[in-house]
């Protein structure tokens, strides 16, 4: 019996409904499997689907459902800020919630500094280079520069930085040493922050397949943000103002703007812990006066 398109759906959907999955999965891996965008898809949802297809489909959508793999990995790329990035089991896949991020900086940025300046920044821990990238693309002029410690996650990043023309420099290595005291205005990272108890807390689509290098951050979840605020001078430029800008897990707001604030207790000009779209504490915003 061949399928139509809504047929394969309707199975799909239900099927991952039974094991508690996403249902839109089995639209994600069809639309990658045709090189349709969903609007096409949705719109010749009566076509037949061919049996190899089929096949294909149905063989994806059950691991996912039993085991748990991310749809990303198996096709290779996830969007964010409305483009396309490759991903591997190397890099963690990148969130929605990192976009808001990437717009908060534009933001506080514009602020602190004017909108169109030029400005250097770094990104500390770039993964699949999701953040650094869009900040180039978004923000000509910005001069943006990369770090990861893991090269493999680097290599990615570079791939996606040279498929969308974003320029960007790439470092590899710890935190900020691969920056050897160079001045920045902006420094940006979504570090790891998952703490102990959390990692056994995670669900199964993350805990066994992403990089755990990408997740833990230590008994507590905050060792990235002390170490990278305690280095956090050795890069300071020459403008009046320096804009840290952290992602954050939901229940760490209060702890990382104590350790902003103990570090740098005379020197802030503006400090906010930000909420993310479904309401949760997501990013720390920190301006610190260097002159
Ligand atoms: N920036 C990407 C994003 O937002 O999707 C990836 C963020 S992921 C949560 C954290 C990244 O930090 C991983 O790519 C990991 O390899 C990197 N990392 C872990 N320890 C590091 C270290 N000591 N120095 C630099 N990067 C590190
Ligand atoms: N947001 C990730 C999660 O889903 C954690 C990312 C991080 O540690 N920065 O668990």
């Amino acid at each position: 019996m061949i399928w139509k398109r809504y047929e394969a759906l309707k199975w799909a959907s239900s099927f991952l409904k039974s094991y508690k999955r996403d249902d839109n999965i089995g639209e994600i891996l069809l639309c990658d499997r045709l090189g349709l965008t969903r609007t096409d898809l949705l719109a010749n949802i009566r076509e037949p689907l061919p049996d190899a297809d089929a096949v294909w489909l149905k063989e994806r959508v059950t691991e996912h459902a039993l085991k748990g793999t991310p749809v990303q990995y198996m096709i290779g790329q996830a969007p964010f800020y409305g483009r396309r990035f490759k991903v591997t089991p190397d890099v963690l896949i990148p969130r929605p919630e990192t976009e808001e991020l990437v717009y908060r900086v534009g933001v506080w940025a514009g602020r602190f500094f004017g909108t169109g300046s030029r400005l250097s920044v770094c990104d500390i821990g770039t993964g699949s280079g999701a953040i650094a990238v869009t900040l180039a693309l978004e923000h000509d002029g910005w001069q943006m520069t990369a770090v990861d410690v893991s090269a493999k996650a680097l290599s990615v990043a570079e791939e996606n930085a040279a498929a969308l023309g974003a320029p960007v420099t790439f470092r590899l290595g710890s935190l900020l040493e691969p920056l050897e005291g160079r001045p920045f205005d902006v420094l940006v990272s979504n570090p790891p922050y998952v703490s102990r108890p959390e990692m056994r807390e995670l669900s199964d689509t993350v805990k066994d397949y992403e990089p755990h290098l990408a997740l833990f951050g230590g008994e507590d979840g905050l060792d990235f943000y002390r170490r990278i605020l305690q280095a956090l001078p050795s890069v300071f430029g020459h403008k009046p103002y320096f804009l840290l800008a952290f992602e954050i897990g939901a229940s760490q707001g209060r702890a990382v703007e104590s350790l902003v604030k103990q570090v740098f207790p005379d020197r802030i000009e503006d400090l906010a812990v930000e909420k993310d779209l479904s309401g949760r504490d997501r990013n720390v915003m920190a301006v610190i006066r260097i002159n």
